[in-house]
């Protein structure tokens, strides 16, 4: 079943002589369940679509549909709902607050949305990922591999249809690049979270069950992989 329909996106920046067409023309979509890796090089406008598809950035033109939901039909607190329930965001710099401790920073999204905080998916989530015994730290405390991990708990609290992660190994080590894919993986296959993960890292890609290639703003190739 379809979750993700992304029709002829445009993303213009700026105007006259700086302007920047980031994204001319961009369409797909993608099933629920699906792990797609979007891969092109630096500048080609994977962020820029990552964002667009996160409701965090307007599109100049063209429609997002995820779920059934219009995304920029929405007005701007409707689309703040949305994202906080339906779109966990992973970032390469973690994005966590440094003030609020590891639990505090999972339950952010949920809170901010007046929300209750399942304790028993709380635990369940910090078991998963390693973080049983740092849930009262704050994240200066953590190594960048367990902030990561952080923010995939933060990512996935509120169980959303869809989750985005821009370079989410782009900050670490080998060792701890192959924990984040595996439990992304993890994730994927056991509970058949729908996933998108740009990367510049082969190794995520080859493990994604499709790859779409971004150059100069539009998809340059869209490959199932086969295993
Ligand atoms: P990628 O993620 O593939 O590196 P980006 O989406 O970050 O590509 O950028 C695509 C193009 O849009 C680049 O030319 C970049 O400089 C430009 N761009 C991205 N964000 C902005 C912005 N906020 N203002 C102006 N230009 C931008
Ligand atoms: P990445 O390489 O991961 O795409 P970038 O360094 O291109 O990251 O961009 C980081 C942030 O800066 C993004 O939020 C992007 O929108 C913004 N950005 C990128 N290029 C420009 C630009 N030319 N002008 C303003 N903002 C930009």
């Amino acid at each position: 079943m379809q979750l993700l329909q992304v029709n002829d996106l445009c993303k213009r920046y700026g105007a006259g002589e700086a302007r920047v067409d980031a994204l001319k023309g961009v369409s797909f979509s993608v099933q629920r369940g699906e792990f797609v890796a979007i891969v092109g090089p630096s500048g080609s406008g994977k962020s820029t679509l990552l964002h667009i598809l996160g409701g965090v950035d307007r599109p100049t033109s063209g429609r997002v549909v995820i779920d059934g939901t219009d995304l920029y039909q929405l007005d701007e607190s409707a689309l703040a709902i949305f994202r906080r329930r339906q779109i966990g965001l992973i970032y390469q710099f973690y994005n966590l607050i440094p003030v609020l401790t590891v639990k505090e920073n999972m339950a952010l999204p949920l809170l901010l949305d007046g929300r209750r905080v399942d304790e028993g998916r709380m635990r369940q989530l910090s078991e998963t990922l390693g973080l049983r015994e740092r849930m009262k730290h704050l994240p200066g405390q953590l190594s960048g591999g367990q902030q990561q991990r952080v923010s995939i708990g933060r990512a996935l609290m509120a169980s959303p249809a869809l989750v985005l992660a821009d370079e989410p190994t782009g900050n670490l080590d080998s060792k701890n690049s192959a924990q984040i894919l595996q439990l992304l993986q993890t994730f994927h296959r056991e509970n058949g979270q729908t996933l998108i993960v740009i990367t510049h890292d082969e190794s995520i890609a080859l493990q994604a069950d499709r790859i779409i290639a971004i150059e100069d703003g539009q998809i340059a190739r869209d490959e199932v992989i086969r295993r």
